[in-house]
């Protein structure tokens, strides 16, 4: 149509946040309620001839199954310039925003929207809703409530996702994933009292990769399951490469993603991964987010207790990133808190972070816990960690994660082997 018209078009595609949540909770009657609010309010936003029912552009031969009942895509005509877009869509979150009454209750629903716009992101219609249905998973991407243009720099991080996500799926396969491990060092003595292993991906396709990058992405598509397995397993197999090395027992820390921990048969399928490598469970640590505890505090409880009576240790890392309530933490059993790094980076000139460091460390001495301080990078936040009472540090200080062959560096001698 623009093209006859020699004008530019914008097609937004608007997708509702939390409707899945509304219906759950509300039933499909007051779920229907919305949604017709919802489309009034749109309705109220653009000139008439914008207004676009989906089921009339998508060409019904075409594969747009997951336009659901909570999608809406408008076509805006006559468009100036990106701001006009923008005001726009400005107007809409607003509206929708802004609470609906229903029969006995209120609700609150936000729109994430793309906006692909006619000719830069597309020549046809098809194109163009496929392009706004990427800027629209980048909007919920950037917290949700929001609108984003499509781009092309957009479409080339979407493919580049796609892309690991593949790659990601092969790795375990072709043993691409790998463990650094870093110490964790006794601030009363100076020992390594246990040492992190940290997942390492160096992919055939896409070189080294950041945990940082992928653990999240693992996390989205349920491959972080598998990869928990692999690395736990790993774990026991360097535990038992070590003990046959000579080395004293060490204790190796192991991270524990969200979707690992609602599992229901999480003692279980640790247990079953430690006995078949005949590894203690009193030399793992399990370390958790407080994300984790918070989703369900007694299913949390539950299974807390039944690790904790398997025998394993449990740390609560990233300590206070989180939103817990302090004193839900007395309900849990937890050995150790490990301070998150960025209330140590700016210790002891911070005023605030020290003030925080304090009363962690205090407040869990309290409850029995031991405090580990992550990212410790200077001897002045070890002097300042040691006066508090802070009893581990780890961080670049003592070394960075690194191989098991140069992690074992810090343990004690390994005692000779009986030659017979
Ligand atoms: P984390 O559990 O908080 O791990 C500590 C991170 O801080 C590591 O980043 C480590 O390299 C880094 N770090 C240690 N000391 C210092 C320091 O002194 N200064 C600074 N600036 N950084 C320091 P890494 O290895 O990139 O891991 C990032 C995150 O990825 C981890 O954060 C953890 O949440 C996740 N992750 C890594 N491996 C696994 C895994 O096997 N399973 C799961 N579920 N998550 C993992
Ligand atoms: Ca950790
Ligand atoms: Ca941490």
């Amino acid at each position: 149509v623009a093209s006859r018209h020699q004008t530019e078009l914008a097609v937004l595609f608007i997708d509702l946040d939390n409707f899945k949540q509304v219906n759950d909770t509300l039933g499909h009657t007051a779920g229907d309620e919305v949604l017709s609010e919802v489309s009034e309010r749109l309705k109220a936003c653009v000139r008439s001839s914008d207004w676009v029912d989906t089921s009339q552009i998508l060409p019904k031969e075409k594969d747009f199954a997951r336009l659901g009942g909570d999608e809406f895509v408008l076509l805006l005509s006559e468009i100036r310039s990106a701001e006009d877009v923008s005001i726009v869509a400005s107007r809409i979150i607003e509206n929708i925003a802004s609470p609906i009454s229903l029969q006995n209750t209120e609700v609150i629903i936000t729109p994430s929207i793309g906006i692909a716009t006619y000719p830069a992101d597309g020549r046809d219609v098809e194109t163009l809703i496929r392009n706004a249905d990427t800027a629209m998973y980048h909007a919920k991407a950037e917290g949700r409530n929001n609108f984003q243009f499509f781009s092309a720099a957009l479409n080339k991080r979407a493919n580049r996702r796609m892309e690991l996500e593949n790659a990601l799926r092969k790795a375990i396969e072709r043993e691409e994933f790998y463990l650094n491990y870093q110490p964790q060092v006794s601030l009363r003595d100076h020992s390594v009292v246990a040492v992190e292993a940290l997942a390492r991906w160096k992919s055939h396709e896409l070189g080294e990769v950041s945990p940082g990058h992928f653990i999240p992405i693992a996390e989205e598509c349920g491959m972080i399951l598998e990869l928990g397995d692999w690395v736990l397993n790993e774990v026991c197999r360097q535990i038992k490469r070590w003990q046959f090395a000579g080395y004293p027992e060490m204790k190796v820390a192991v991270n524990i993603s969200s979707l690992q921990f609602r599992n229901h048969n999480l003692t279980r399928n640790l247990l079953d991964i430690t006995s078949a490598h005949n590894v203690a469970t009193s030399s793992i640590e399990l370390e958790l987010t407080e994300s984790v505890l918070m989703s369900g505090i007694n299913e949390a409880v539950e299974t807390l207790g039944s690790l904790k009576e398997a025998g394993f240790t449990i740390s609560l890392d990233d300590f206070g990133t989180g939103y817990s309530s302090l004193s839900y933490l007395k309900l849990f059993p937890i050995d150790l808190l490990k301070i998150d790094r960025s209330f140590v980076s700016d210790i002891p000139g911070d005023e605030n972070d020290v003030a925080i460091v304090e009363a962690i460390v205090a407040m869990a001495h309290k409850l029995n816990m031991r405090v580990v301080a992550e990212g410790v990078e200077t001897e002045l936040q070890r002097e300042f960690l040691t006066a508090q009472g802070c009893d581990v540090v780890q961080g670049y200080l003592i070394s960075a994660p690194v191989p098991a062959e140069q992690v074992q560096a810090f343990f004690a001698q390994p005692r000779l082997l009986q030659q017979s």
